[in-house]
C-alpha cells in the first residue's frame, strides 16, 4: 500500500510526494517533490521551485528531516530553460524573510539574509495547511468551521461520509482524514479486506471532478476517497454506473448552492411524489436566492418504479449538515427537513477570530518609564515618547554625566525601583546588569487585536439526524433480549 503523506508523512520528504514550502505564517507552498534523478526538465539542478524567498530546487529538499529550514540556492533561472519553459521567480525577494529569521534564525540563516538570499521550513501535509494552500477552484470550507462539522457528524476512523459539491476538496481532504482507519499492520494477513473508511465525494462540474480525482491520486487518498461526476439533485449518491451500490453512510456534508433539493436522495425510503414536490419548492416565506435553484432541477419521482436504494447506513443515525451562506436558503433547507423525517435540527454559526497578540514596544513599564504611552494622545506622540525614552537608555549605557544612570545610581535603585546596597561602583556594576538583563525594548506590553466581525461570516450550519432504520427483525430482536434479560 502506498502511504498518503497526509496519514502517515514518515520521518522525512520523500520524491514524488505532496510537501508543504512553509515560507511565513499563511504563506505555504504545497509542491510534489520531484525526483532528484530525473532532470527532464533540462536543467542540471533538477525540478526548482521559486518562491519570493529564492529558489528551491528539489534535490535540497527529498530525503530532508520534515521541519528542516532549507537556504535557498543560487540557480541560474535565467537562459538555459527550454523554450515556453523558462524559469523565472514567482516574485522578487526583496523583503526575504527578514522579518522573523532575522529574530529566530541561527547563524547560517542570518549569513543568507545578509547575502539576500531567504529560507523556507519543509512540512509534511495537513488537511489544514492544504486548506490554506490549495489551489482554488471554488469557495471551500475552511479549517475552523469543517473541524465543529466533523465532530457534531460524529465521524469516525472506519465510517463512510458522503459530501457534495466537492469543489477543491478543502473538506474532502479533512473527512479522508476523519475516517481513515490506518494502515494495515505487517502482520496482518494480506487476503483480509481493509476497511479504510471512506469518503463518497461528488462534484457536478466535471473538470473540478477530474482534477479533484487526480489529486486524490497523487496524495494518496484514492484508496479512501472516491470521486463521482453527479448532478447529486437529480442523480442522487449511489455509486457504480447504474447507481445500484449504496455508499451506506454514516454522515453529510452537502455544500450546495440548494441543499433542499438533494435531500429527497437522503432517505431510507423512497419520497412519496408529493412530498418529493414540496422540497423541491419549498413553501418557505423568504423565497430562495435566485441563483440558488438549479438549471437541472430533478423532475419528481413519480414515475420511478425501480426499487429504492438507499444511500445511508440502515444500521446507524444518519448525521447531516448543510453549509449555506444566506439565510434564506437555512430556511428552505430546515423547510424540506422537516418534511423529511429529520430530527434536531439546528443551525449554528462558527464565528471564528484570530486574535492577533503582540508586544507594543511603545509601552515600555519599567520604573521610571510606566505610563509612557498611556496617556499618549496619538501614535506622533506614542512615537516620540519612545524615542525620548530609547534616548534615555542610551545615555544610561553610554554612561552619560548626569543622566538617568547617574540618577539612579544617586538614589540608589535598579529597574525594579529596589535599593540596591554596596560600594558606589558595585552599585553601578549592579544597576547596570539588571538595566540590560531586562532587554527593557522587548517587554512592552502585550497587546491584542481581533478580526474585524464581518470577515468571520462564512456560513450557516445547519445540523440533523435522521434515526436509524427500525424494522420488524430489529424490534423481534430488541424483544427477545429484553425477555431474556427479564
Ligand atoms: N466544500 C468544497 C471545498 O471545501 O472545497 C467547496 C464546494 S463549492 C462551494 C460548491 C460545489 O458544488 C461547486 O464545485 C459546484 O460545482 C458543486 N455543485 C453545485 N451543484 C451541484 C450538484 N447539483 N451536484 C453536485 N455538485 C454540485
Amino acid at each position: 500500500t502506498r502511504h498518503s503523506p497526509f496519514f502517515n508523512p514518515g520521518e522525512t520528504a520523500t520524491a514524488e510526494s505532496l510537501a508543504i514550502l512553509h515560507l511565513r505564517r499563511d504563506q505555504l507552498v504545497p509542491v510534489i517533490l520531484s525526483d532528484p534523478t530525473n532532470n527532464a526538465d533540462g536543467y542540471a539542478e533538477g525540478a526548482v521551485t521559486n518562491t519570493r524567498f529564492g529558489s528551491f530546487p528539489h534535490s535540497t529538499l527529498v530525503n530532508l528531516p520534515w521541519g528542516s529550514q532549507v537556504l535557498a540556492s543560487k540557480v541560474d533561472t535565467g537562459s538555459r530553460g527550454r523554450k515556453g519553459n523558462k524559469r523565472k521567480r514567482d516574485e522578487t525577494d526583496s523583503d526575504a524573510n527578514t522579518p522573523t529569521g532575522g529574530r529566530e534564525a541561527g547563524e547560517d540563516v542570518k549569513t543568507a539574509i545578509a547575502a539576500g538570499s531567504g529560507f523556507i521550513h519543509l512540512l509534511p501535509p495537513t488537511p489544514e495547511s492544504w486548506t490554506v494552500s490549495l489551489p482554488h477552484r471554488t469557495q471551500v470550507v475552511y479549517t475552523p468551521d469543517y473541524s465543529y462539522v466533523l465532530q457534531r457528524l460524529r465521524v469516525r476512523p472506519g465510517q463512510t461520509i458522503i459530501e457534495a459539491g466537492a469543489g477543491s476538496g478543502s473538506f474532502t481532504h479533512a473527512s479522508a482524514r476523519a475516517v481513515f482507519n490506518g494502515y494495515p499492520s505487517a502482520s496482518e494477513p494480506a487476503q483480509k479486506k481493509r476497511k479504510y473508511g471512506r469518503v463518497c465525494s461528488f462534484e457536478y462540474h466535471e473538470p473540478r471532478a477530474n482534477t479533484l480525482r487526480g489529486e486524490m491520486t497523487a496524495h494518496g487518498l484514492d484508496d479512501v476517497v472516491t470521486v463521482t461526476h453527479r448532478d447529486v439533485y437529480a442523480d442522487g449518491f449511489n455509486l457504480g454506473e447504474d447507481k445500484s451500490e449504496s455508499p451506506k453512510a454514516n454522515a453529510v456534508f452537502l455544500d450546495l448552492p440548494a441543499p433542499w433539493l438533494a435531500l429527497k436522495h437522503l432517505s431510507r425510503r423512497r419520497v412519496p411524489p408529493k412530498t418529493a414536490q414540496a422540497v423541491t419548492h419549498p413553501e418557505t416565506e423568504s423565497p430562495a436566492p435566485e441563483n440558488t435553484t438549479s438549471s437541472s432541477t430533478p423532475t419528481t419521482t413519480s414515475q420511478d418504479t425501480s426499487p429504492f436504494i438507499s444511500p445511508l447506513n440502515p444500521k446507524t443515525p444518519t448525521y447531516l449538515c448543510t453549509f449555506s451562506p444566506c439565510i434564506e436558503q437555512v430556511t428552505a433547507t430546515t423547510a424540506a427537513l422537516r418534511r423529511l423525517g429529520w430530527t434536531e435540527i439546528e443551525m449554528v454559526e462558527v464565528q471564528h477570530k484570530r486574535v492577533e497578540v503582540r508586544r507594543e514596544r511603545i509601552g515600555l513599564h519599567e520604573e521610571g518609564l510606566r505610563g509612557v504611552n498611556s496617556s499618549a494622545a496619538n501614535v506622533a506622540e506614542a512615537v516620540g515618547r519612545l524615542r525620548e525614552v530609547e534616548g534615555r537608555f542610551k545615555e544610561w549605557n553610554e554612561g552619560p554625566k548626569d543622566g538617568s544612570q547617574a540618577q539612579a545610581l544617586k538614589v540608589g535603585r535598579g529597574p525594579d525601583g529596589k535599593s540596591v546596597g554596596g560600594s558606589k561602583a558595585e552599585r553601578l556594576a549592579k544597576i547596570k546588569e539588571e538595566f540590560e538583563s531586562r532587554k527593557i525594548y522587548k517587554e512592552g506590553r502585550l497587546v491584542h487585536r481581533t478580526e474585524n466581525e464581518i470577515k468571520t461570516h462564512t456560513s450557516y450550519l445547519t445540523f440533523a439526524i435522521l434515526p436509524r432504520e427500525w424494522t420488524e427483525e430489529d424490534e423481534e430482536q430488541c424483544r427477545k433480549k429484553w425477555v431474556a434479560d427479564a
